[in-house]
């Protein structure tokens, strides 16, 4: 059975969570603050935890640095919309992924289930399916409506790591950090280049990506249609 661990001092939030995410099958292990949370975290060993920013006790932003010291279990945050920056700093920290509170339902399980997704996945050696375009990472080729196209280095390895985390939001500062390296965490016009590129060669409307999303302020995003 799968166990998602739910960090979150809201009563209410917390009962919608047990209820929505219990009625899909999962089974819900609760904890009220960041000390609980650490706690569980590791006698109960869920595969996926789901922790709010804003915790009575300390950061959750804390409680995810905690769990990346043991842990590479995928870490949804729970953020609300003043907490623009508190979340991007989460994501650094090692979430994989975040919701913006109010959420409904289906946001809700459609980011559960790409991060049980993400989890699951071997990164190797796969091929990623973007509508009429086709990439193969292992042998570091591309083609679109099947004839080849040629990518760059830079290209390829901003592509390579999107598709590492594939369907998980990646922030600017660790694209920047792991394509060009620590010293350019703050060239964004760097990504919006490069982002342009890959989408005017792998997407087939660039103006409306439907696989290198952006994701406003935040980062970007590469969703798949066929996730191997
Ligand atoms: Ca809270």
């Amino acid at each position: 059975m799968t166990t998602i661990l739910v960090v979150e001092d809201e009563p209410e939030i917390r009962r919608f969570l047990r209820s929505t995410l219990g009625a899909e099958g999962y089974r819900v292990v609760e904890a009220p603050n960041a000390r609980r949370g650490s706690v569980d975290a590791g006698t109960h060993k869920p595969d996926l935890a789901i922790v709010d920013l804003a915790l009575p006790d300390y950061d959750g932003r804390e409680l995810i640095r905690d769990i990346r010291k043991w842990s590479s279990m995928p870490i949804v945050v729970l953020s609300a919309r003043h907490q623009e920056r508190t979340k991007i700093e989460a994501l650094d920290a090692g979430a994989d992924d975040y919701i913006t509170k109010p959420f409904g339902v289906g946001e809700l399980l459609a980011r559960v289930r790409a991060a049980l997704r993400h989890a699951a996945r071997s990164p190797a050696g796969q091929a990623l399916v973007l509508g009429s375009a086709k990439v193969d990472l292992e042998k570091r080729r591309a083609w679109r409506d099947g004839a080849e196209v040629h990518l760059t280095p830079i290209e390829f390895r901003l592509l390579a790591f999107l598709a590492k985390h594939l369907g998980m939001v990646v922030t600017h500062r660790q694209l920047l950090a792991e394509v060009w390296g620590p010293p350019y965490v703050e060239q964004t016009h760097y990504l919006r280049i490069y982002m342009k590129q890959l989408r005017d060669k792998l997407e087939a409307d660039a103006l409306r990506p439907r696989h290198f999303l952006t994701e406003s302020g935040v980062g970007y995003r590469l969703v798949a249609d066929e996730e191997p």
